[in-house]
């Protein structure tokens, strides 16, 4: 193994919602910052998702497999480049609602309560929102949670298709409202991401390197087991070490876990910081389910997503327990989601066998309907030598096919109200498998209690003292919103911890 010659204040693995944004925050400390990066920058046509071929070639596919429950191989929706997943989202930057840092009962169980409160991540949300260039409109949606500044940018204008509906969804007494979206305004890649606003901003500062093609494999701990001494990464097929101050990782939340269990010693017998035996346990990855709906005119079939309706968020009349979150999805082909809903491809086929997949793209509105599901110990990361398992159920189903019932009903009255829309129809809909982890999150909880949590409320491992995981493993709980903006904000959160820290 060749050990670097230099010594870091501070060493950053991965450069997603997490790393990019933490990496941009302390750049200006003038410490000297080391980031690991697996992937490599991305080629700008491989970040054209306005492709039909999205649904052959699997593009956002990492090249390797995970496993999972009954040992079938997949090959999972991550991408592996500087900005990490943030490269191909969406870009709907959406707060956690007040209630989401609280326990709340759902039909099917209890999200428990967030040791840091909605309070607590306010002012680094305003100051999330404001790098990543939200723009948004706060007084429409009754669930949106209280801002102590506006959003930086005035609301993306709605097509003429999506803004006919949205006024025939506020008919119906539903408040649709403009999805916040991070957008830098460049016609070649208009969304907002970790690589632009984190990164790129970071590495203008002399004493920030980053080494791309450089995977993480384990972490080296001093005698004592306290302290991670050294950052094991294997770059161009040899073995290099690294050595840091301090460790912070923002692999995701399925990789961070992997990396923990794998760093496995005589100290950490279970996987580094791992004594609660909670470390991989609690994954949730939210369900989330498209709904087509057709219309007669063409439209350009490559929008963004732009609308979203939380009417149902904490339930309704007939169901008072939290549904979930519905969005239009971008233009159907064009969204990278979609394309891993096959058995809603052959659907659509069957109901509509006229349509080909150009039409489809360009007659068609999806619709994401998107349900929090709950923290239960036996959704887990896995580790059996260089095997990664992924052991999940999904749960909470009850509450998402209610949603689903309740907003396709809904899509009928408003389509009886609309003459561009299609009539009477059946509306096709998927549910997203195994190999979707966009919104993976909670396999290293935050809390006080070490027997309960693997991270502190600063997200320092509670046994070593100098390693952090900023990613979204931390969630005690998932929301029914997407998950970025939470991660951004909470690297911010940390990132003043460890100004301080550094100090
Ligand atoms: C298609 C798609 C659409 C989405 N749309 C939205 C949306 O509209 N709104 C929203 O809020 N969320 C959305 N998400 C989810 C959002 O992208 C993620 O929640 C977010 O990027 C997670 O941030 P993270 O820092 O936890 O991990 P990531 O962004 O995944 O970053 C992890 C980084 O670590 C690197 N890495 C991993 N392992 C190692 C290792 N061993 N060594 C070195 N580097 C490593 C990876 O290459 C990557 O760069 C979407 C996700 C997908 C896939």
């Amino acid at each position: 193994m060749i050990i670097d010659d230099q010594y870091y204040d501070l060493i950053i693995v991965g450069t997603g919602a997490g790393g990019g944004t933490l990496a941009q925050k302390l750049a200006p400390t003038g410490k000297k910052i080391l980031i690991l990066e697996r992937g490599d920058f991305m080629p700008l046509e491989e970040q054209n998702r306005t492709n039909v071929d999205i649904f052959k070639r699997e593009r956002y596919h990492a090249p390797e497999q995970w496993y999972d429950s009954a040992g079938e191989p997949f090959s999972p929706q991550m991408n592996y480049a500087v900005g990490g997943n943030t490269k191909i989202y969406g870009a709907a930057l959406l707060r956690f609602r007040e209630r989401d840092f609280e326990t709340v009962k759902h039909q099917a169980g209890v999200s428990p309560e967030w040791c840091v409160k909605y309070s607590d991540f306010e002012p680094y949300y305003t100051e999330a929102e404001m790098l990543y260039k939200v723009h948004g409109q706060i007084a429409i949606d009754p669930t949106e949670p209280p801002h102590s500044a506006d959003y930086p940018f005035p609301a993306l204008v709605q097509t003429p298709e999506i803004a006919e509906i949205s006024e025939a969804i506020a008919k119906l007494g539903l408040h649709p409202s403009p999805l916040p979206l991070g957008l830098t305004r460049e016609d070649d890649d208009p969304t907002n991401d970790a690589e632009v606003s984190g990164i790129i901003p970071a590495l203008k500062h002399p004493h920030v390197t980053l080494k791309t093609g450089a995977k993480v494999v384990y972490l080296h701990t001093n005698p004592s087991g306290r302290g991670v001494k050294g950052v094991e990464a294997e770059i161009g097929g040899q073995s290099y070490l690294f050595l840091a101050d301090i460790v912070v990782l923002a692999c995701g939340a399925v990789n961070s876990a992997a990396l923990l269990l794998r760093s496995a010693s005589d100290r950490h017998p279970q996987g580094l910081a791992n004594s609660s035996q909670l470390v991989g346990r609690n994954l949730m990855k939210s369900l989330m389910t498209v709904v087509v709906q057709l219309s007669r005119k063409a439209n350009s079939g490559v929008f963004q997503k732009t609308l979203c309706v939380n009417d149902f968020y904490g339930g309704d009349a007939n169901f008072p327990y939290p549904m979930g979150h519905i969005y239009n999805s971008g233009g159907l082909l064009a969204d990278p989601i979609f394309a891993e809903a096959p058995p809603l491809l052959s659907s659509l086929a069957k109901f509509m066998p006229e349509f080909g997949l150009k039409q489809l793209a360009t007659r068609s509105i999806g619709w994401w309907i998107q349900t929090e599901d709950l923290p239960d110990s036996h959704n887990r990361v896995r580790v059996e030598g260089k095997k990664l398992l992924i052991e999940y159920t999904s749960n909470n189903s009850e509450a998402h096919d209610r949603l689903i019932y309740r907003w396709t009903d809904l899509l009928k009255s408003v389509e009886k109200n609309l003459k561009g829309l299609q009539q009477g129809m059946v509306h096709p809909r998927g549910e997203v498998p195994i190999q979707v982890v966009a919104n993976q999150c909670g396999t290293c909880r935050f809390g006080n209690d070490p027997t309960t949590s693997v991270l502190d409320p600063n997200c320092r491992t509670h046994e070593v003292d100098n390693l952090y995981v900023v990613d979204s493993s931390f969630f005690p709980s998932n929301a029914s919103v997407s998950p970025a903006l939470t991660i951004m904000a909470n690297a911010l959160r940390v990132g003043e911890h460890l100004i301080e820290r550094l100090r």
